[in-house]
């Protein structure tokens, strides 16, 4: 399940700043390298501050492992992704440049998709000299 984030509870018990940690499924669409899937949970470590105008700031830093066929031999492989990402939640937004939420609740479901799309590697391989396979010409 998508973790959501209350905001107006946050305000009323006066933490208007403070630590989210979580971990999410992602979705298998997220993926775009061949034959590699996200094989763990996606680990959320995010600290938010609630700013005077209601906006929330969200920053801090996800990690997921990859794993399927290296991107250039073939072989079974595996990789930890993590990074650090960002977010700003503007109330009842209307600018696309950030993202919106409305009823005093942030739903982090755009942001996590985002975040995940973001750190994605090009490709998995599994170390730096691996070659491809020889294709012999007959
Ligand atoms: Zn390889």
């Amino acid at each position: 399940m998508v973790p959501k984030f209350d905001v107006r509870k946050a305000n009323a018990e006066k933490k208007y700043a403070g630590e989210l940690s979580f971990s999410f499924e992602a979705e298998p669409s997220l993926v775009e390298i061949p034959f590699v899937s996200i094989s763990s949970p996606v680990d959320a470590k995010l600290h938010y501050e609630i700013l005077e105008d209601d906006s929330v700031e969200i920053t801090g830093s996800l990690a997921f492992t990859l794993k399927g066929s290296c991107s250039r031999c073939l072989k079974e492989t595996q990789q930890r992704v993590s990074g650090q990402v960002e977010g700003y939640f503007v109330l009842n937004g209307t600018d696309g440049e950030d993202y919106s939420y409305s009823n005093g609740v942030i739903d982090f479901g755009e942001f996590l998709r985002d975040s995940v799309i973001f750190l994605m590697p090009a490709r998995l391989v599994c170390n730096e000299t691996c070659v491809a396979p020889d294709y012999k010409e007959d």
